[in-house]
């Protein structure tokens, strides 16, 4: 997937600068939080989310732009959600945290989606606590195109973006898309699901259910989706908004599952 291509470069650059900044020893103790293990590829951090092994709580990072906040259904539902897929006898907690608006004449790259985090993000892993980033932009993404729009991506093993703004304007723009909580909790939970290492991305497929059709570019690649039609991460379950107008937020179908459980997930 082209997501995945552009993030090994970011990965990279940010391991040059990690370690010039190591080397010129001005840091002092304090400023110095290890945030290596929260800036991996997506899907490295699977058993992470759905074992106790490692982790026993999660601490969610809600970060918004002033105006684009989610519903509070939907962090609860979000919270609700990984407390049915995840191992965490310990508590989920959130922080919220308020981003500065974005230049509003242009989309986002996964450049930009990267420095936002980087300038913002304020919680990382620590001790037995594992952190995500989840910011919710006042922008849309680069690689929109007509009717075709993204809604979210997940990028590294602990971070995401929703497009707050583009789900705004898909509930503004179609009446029968009236449930706002239900397109943002269906694109967070999607994303999630990434995170979870579905599908083949971190977590093992059982039997095959991976969409094999040609992506955006008209390659045939895995793109790290399931082929069950309905299922939370069928790609046009999150591609195509006017399929959400059932007002339920899809679930995952019991290929991914599978794949989650046997991966030591609930
Ligand atoms: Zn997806
Ligand atoms: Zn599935």
């Amino acid at each position: 997937m082209l997501k995945i291509r552009s993030y090994l470069f970011v990965l990279f650059a940010f391991i040059i600068f990690s370690c010039s900044k190591d080397d010129d020893g001005n840091d002092t103790e304090n400023s110095r939080v290890d945030k290596r293990a929260n800036q991996q590829t997506l899907g490295t951090s699977a058993r992470d989310f759905l074992t106790a092994d490692n982790f026993i709580s999660i601490q969610l990072e809600i970060a918004y732009v002033q105006g684009f906040k989610p519903t509070q259904e939907s962090i609860d539902g979000l919270v609700t959600f990984l407390k049915e897929r995840c191992n965490k006898p310990a508590n989920i907690t959130i922080k919220e945290t308020v981003v500065a608006p974005t230049d509003d004449d242009e989309s986002l790259d996964i450049d930009e989606i990267v420095q936002i985090e980087s300038d913002n993000r304020t919680v990382y892993n620590t001790g037995d606590e594992l952190a995500v980033w989840v910011f919710f932009a006042d922008n849309n993404s680069e690689k929109d195109e007509g009717n075709s729009v993204i809604l979210g991506t997940a990028y590294r093993n602990t971070s995401c973006i929703i497009f707050e703004k583009t789900i705004r304007e898909q509930v503004n723009n179609n009446p029968l898309l009236d449930n706002l909580s239900q397109i943002e909790g269906t694109s967070l939970h999607h994303e999630f699901g990434h995170l979870f290492g579905l599908v083949d991305l971190g977590t093992p497929m059982l039997v095959d259910h991976q969409d094999t059709t040609a992506d955006d570019n008209g390659t045939s690649t895995p793109n790290r989706h399931c082929d069950i039609e309905g299922c939370l991460m069928y790609y046009q379950t999150v591609s195509d908004v006017f399929s959400m107008g059932s007002g339920e937020i899809a679930e995952f179908d019991e290929l991914c599952l599978a794949d989650l459980r046997a991966n030591g997930g609930k």
